[in-house]
């Protein structure tokens, strides 16, 4: 079961269309459960009623014309109930429904499974049988299997067609709109660019070609490169090899021969296509093909073809990286959008981000949010392929993407454009103005960085200081390690930016949603594995490195500060602070002039919040990372769309954990901040602020309207604030409580922006 299964997803995942993929599932379906009739139903959205999309053994003439409502029938049962109806004789059931158009008086026994996407029943599918027969135990099964399966690649399959403006059933759909989560706030009105992750043939847009007899030798020096890498290969490992592997590398060179699929890739190529698409296309085909025999030897051809194609890729990427050429204004859209993506777009031409992948708690949504830019994360069904060149909308604040939208759609956007910039020049004049409450109570405004353009923003926003520097994003962007003297550079340039104010550098913090295409991690469980501090550890060169080039940097400036992330046992403290004092002495004893920093130590690991006594006794100051601590503190992995409902740095109980650090590490006398993305939603800087902590460090974008907010409240309003938050039972009451009470005190233009931050 599980081969037919895999045989037939492999073959539906490389359709080109909806309609290929539902004519793929009914033939393979059909003849699996050796049925007379497979079907499938699904939902069009503007009738509410499901229709006949694909069949084999009921009448073709019926298909795209029957249409059944969830009060309707059999099928609308089991849209209705969301579960499966399996019936011997369903000529008796009450609900029965004679479809005249479908001639399907004939059968006698029904199975019927609902595809549900997002607690959605988007179709249904249905086996039918001439002769009475209980579909058993095990068709079931199957079909419930193969069904859960399905519904996100008809769900996107459902896009592509909403995308080229027409949903399934043919009605033109306006304004398509696609689904995500905000990451980042704003509103983005410009043409998408996809990019794609490296060497994923699924993922290929396609885009005509200019000068054919320039692609066609392209790709004919790439194809020659592959297989002298295979003939390479070959020899390398020949010992080693019994003499039916070596066919096997005979055969991939037969395959990449110019005659056999460079043959069909040349073809496409000289019709219009470029390169990429013409071998995704073809790969495509043969990944079908293989997929679909009924043979597991020559079934896992199909295997080879996709290595072999996607090693074709990779070399044709390489070049045409070099050739990328990006809209004036750029929304980059891509299945698992990195830094290093974001970082290729020319400077001031990127205006906005969807990813598939990630939520706004993952690293590049904080970035585009340090950017200023609107984010759209865990956009699961974006076709990416099909919208290249489109022009897009993208709405960081309620996490939607509309493509091509008509001129009444993007003249309400315009307008929602207009207003948010004339609230941020309102705010500019907040610039030059302390952090203070009405009563007098002064909290300091420090900045996120990790670029060097985010601290050029951040001191025109009038940041006080820069409260983490995550020294991991200039890490991201190369390709290797920095050097010693490479890394002293980019640091010396974050402290003279902001000299003589603070800046606070985090050690490398690689691992979870942050790998280094130098140095894979490669983990099950990246957020609970070799991550920051652990991975600094193990490698203590890197560390000794790292801090060396900061302690240089900061020679005559001394505004150094440094911070050691996902700490887990003090141990690691201990290990840290006598590896930056080494690296003290060493400086001192070449000639460097180096002041001692104070060094900080980040609560991120629940577990720390009850060590505050012992970390106290070893670090200078305290910063609360609430991005990992909500993750740690509530078991929700901060990447992932499907939960990222549960995320909340509301939480009742993340709040009892913030306000009892406040509370220990203030009675000890210690500096205390915090720089995840908390500090920079405005209605949660109010209760921070009286909570204690002295320093909220937060994305540039966001600095003045929580200062806008600070100076509109009392420190004792702030207070009694938090003593309610403090005790309702979960996020939602916590919200509306802000909500009410800040609307309360006529600050309702910036509950807006409380909202969206
Ligand atoms: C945090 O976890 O809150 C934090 C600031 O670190 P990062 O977001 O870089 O993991
Ligand atoms: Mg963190």
């Amino acid at each position: 079961m599980l081969d037919t299964l895999h045989s037939i997803m492999t073959e539906v995942n490389g359709a080109r269309d909806l309609d290929a993929t539902l004519d793929i599932l009914v033939r393979r379906v059909r003849a699996a459960l050796q049925t007379r009739v497979c079907s499938v139903y699904l939902l069009d959205r503007s009738s509410g009623r499901y229709v006949l999309l694909a069949s084999q053994g009921l009448d073709p003439a019926a298909v795209g014309k029957v249409s059944l409502a969830p009060q309707e029938g059999l099928v609308g049962l089991v849209a209705q109930r969301a579960e499966p109806v399996n019936l011997e004789v369903a000529r008796e059931h009450p609900r029965y429904y004679y479809l005249p158009e479908t001639r399907e008086e004939e059968y006698e026994s029904f199975l019927g499974v609902p595809v549900i996407q997002h607690a959605q029943v988007l179709g249904v599918l249905v086996v039918q049988q001439q002769q009475r027969r209980k579909f058993s135990r095990e068709d079931e099964a199957f079909l419930i299997t193969l069904s859960a399966q399905l519904a996100p690649v008809i769900a996107l399959a459902e896009s592509k067609v909403a995308a080229q403006r027409g949903n399934p059933v043919g009605k033109p759909a306006r304004d398509p709109v696609f689904a995500g989560v905000p990451g980042a706030p704003g509103v983005a009105i410009a043409q998408a660019m996809t990019v794609f992750i490296p060497a994923d043939l699924g993922a290929i847009p396609t885009r005509p070609c200019g000068d054919i007899a320039a692609e066609v030798r392209f790709f004919n020096d790439c194809l020659e490169t592959v297989r002298q890498d295979i003939s390479e290969l070959k020899i390398k490992i020949k010992g080693q090899l019994r003499p039916e592997e070596r066919e096997l590398f005979d055969a991939y060179l037969h395959m990449l021969a110019d005659s056999a699929l460079g043959v069909e890739v040349v073809a496409l190529i000289e019709q219009g296509n470029w390169a990429q698409g013409a071998l995704a296309q073809v790969a495509r085909q043969h990944i079908n093909n293989f997929a679909s025999i009924d043979d597991d030897y020559l079934r896992e051809r199909a295997t080879d073809i996709k290595d072999l194609c996607s090693r074709v890729l990779y070399y044709l990427q390489e070049q045409q990286k070099k050739q990328r050429v990006y809209p004036e204004r750029c929304i980059l859209v891509c299945e698992a959008l990195s830094a290093a993506m974001l970082a290729d777009v020319p400077k001031g031409q990127l205006v906005g981000v969807v990813s598939a992948e990630g939520s706004a708690h993952s690293h590049v949504a904080i970035l585009a949010k340090a950017m200023g830019m609107p984010a759209v994360m865990g956009v699961a069904d974006f076709p990416f392929a099909e919208l290249d060149g489109h022009e897009l909308i993208v709405d960081g604040h309620h996490g939607r993407v509309y493509s091509d939208p008509s001129e009444a759609l993007r003249q309400r956007y315009q307008q929602i454009v207009r207003e948010e910039v004339q609230l941020t020049e309102e705010l500019e004049m907040l610039r030059d103005l302390p952090c203070e409450t009405r009563d007098g109570y002064r909290v300091a405004l420090w900045v996120n960085t990790g670029l060097l353009t985010d601290v050029l923003r951040s001191r025109e926003r009038g940041a006080e200081g820069i409260g983490l520097f995550r020294t991991e994003v200039p890490f991201m962007l190369r390709e290797s390690f920095p050097t010693e003297d490479e890394q002293t550079e980019i640091y010396r340039e974050q402290l003279q930016a902001f000299h003589p104010k603070q800046v606070t550098m985090r050690t490398l913090d690689i691992g979870g949603d942050k790998p280094l295409p130098y140095f894979p991690i490669d983990e099950a469980n990246p957020y609970l594995g070799w991550r920051g501090i652990r991975v600094s550890m193990d490698h203590p060169e890197l560390f000794l490195a790292q801090v060396r080039a900061m302690l240089r940097a900061s020679v005559g400036l001394d505004n150094l500060q440094i911070l050691l992330p996902m700490i887990s046992k003090v141990g690691e403290i201990d290990s840290a602070l006598l590896l930056i004092r080494r690296a003290q002495r060493e400086l001192f004893e070449e000639g460097y002039a180096v002041r001692t920093p104070p060094i900080g130590v980040m609560i991120e690991v629940p577990a720390m919040a009850w060590q505050i006594d012992a970390i106290v006794r070893r670090a200078d100051f305290i910063s609360v990372g609430s991005n990992d601590l909500t993750q740690y503190m509530l078991a929700v992995d901060r990447n992932n769309p499907r939960v990222t409902g549960l995320f909340s740095h509301l939480h009742p109980a993340v709040l009892r954990v913030l306000h009892k650090i406040a509370g220990e590490v203030t009675a000890a006398g210690k500096r205390l901040s915090i720089c995840g993305e908390m500090a920079g939603s405005p209605a949660a800087s109010v209760l921070l602020m009286a909570m204690g902590f002295d320093i909220l460090s937060m994305n540039a974008t966001n600095l003045q309207r929580v200062k806008a907010l600070l100076r509109d409240v009392t420190l004792v309003q702030a207070q009694r604030l938090l003593e309610h938050a403090l005790q309702q039972e979960d996020s939602e009451a916590v919200e509306t409580l802000l909500e009410e009470a800040l609307q309360g005190l006529g600050v309702s233009r910036l509950l807006q922006a409380a909202r969206e931050g």
